[in-house]
């Protein structure tokens, strides 16, 4: 058995409805501007030339219903509401057609951003990393398996700010839907289990500060809460 230095990483893991076992996460990848609507707010045409991504370092996973501090770096620290798909099935090259294959469940998913800063790498051509690969940002509420939740269609997806709504859309207005970003992604990596697909948010992202209360929900999943607190 081999020793370690240091102590080893923590898994990070998610809770699946109905199951004593929890998802331990691999990957976080995140598709961008995957609804028409958002993508005008963000500034751009809608690309239907393909499917693009952004990930998150699997430590950045937040389990709902808890509080983060505000984070470091920022004065424009966004939400995005998302459907979160997890992998279940080892996938490359996969068809279209038995792309579903490989989805075991899916989740309410928030992939908090610092916006300023993504903004400032995006116009300087750099990488997103410091808007986007936050510490705590990529928050997944329990998981429903497939069998349970169906197929991504004409479920509402929400989200609040205290009460408020900020964006409330429908799965169906996602631009690449779930097999065709999985059939798309899994040309460019060896899809496994444990993998989480951040499908994108609708229009309607905004600013949270210290004390506000995040809740959103997706039609048939349980749903996902956030608090922010006061920057350390
Ligand atoms: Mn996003």
């Amino acid at each position: 058995m081999t020793d370690y230095i240091f102590p080893k990483p923590p898994v990070c893991s998610v809770m699946v409805n109905g199951e004593p076992a929890e998802f331990a996460v691999n990957r976080i990848f995140c598709v961008g501007r995957n609804y028409a609507a958002h993508a005008a707010e963000m500034g751009f045409e809608v690309d239907r030339e393909a499917p693009w991504y952004f990930t998150k370092s699997p430590s950045a996973f937040q389990p709902s219903g808890g509080e983060i501090a505000y984070p470091p770096g920022t004065e424009n620290f966004h939400f995005e509401m998302e459907l979160a798909v997890a992998i279940g099935k080892a996938g490359f090259r996969v068809p279209t057609s038995e792309a579903m294959d490989c989805v075991y469940a899916y989740g309410c998913g928030l992939d908090m951003t610092r916006r300023d800063l993504q903004f400032a790498s995006r116009s300087k051509s750099r990488p997103w990393d410091l808007g986007k690969d936050v510490e705590n940002s990529a928050v997944i509420a329990p998981l429903t398996k497939a069998s349970a939740f169906g197929e991504a269609g004409s479920q509402r997806i929400h989200l609040e700010v205290n009460g408020e709504t900020k964006q409330d859309a429908r799965l169906s207005d996602m631009i690449w839907k779930v097999d065709e970003i999985i059939s798309h992604l899994s040309g460019y990596y060896h899809l496994r289990p444990g993998d989480i697909i951040l499908t994108g948010t609708p229009a309607g992202v905004g600013p949270v500060i210290a004390g506000d209360a995040i809740t959103g929900g997706i039609d048939g999943l349980t749903d996902i809460s956030l608090t922010i607190g006061r920057p350390e």
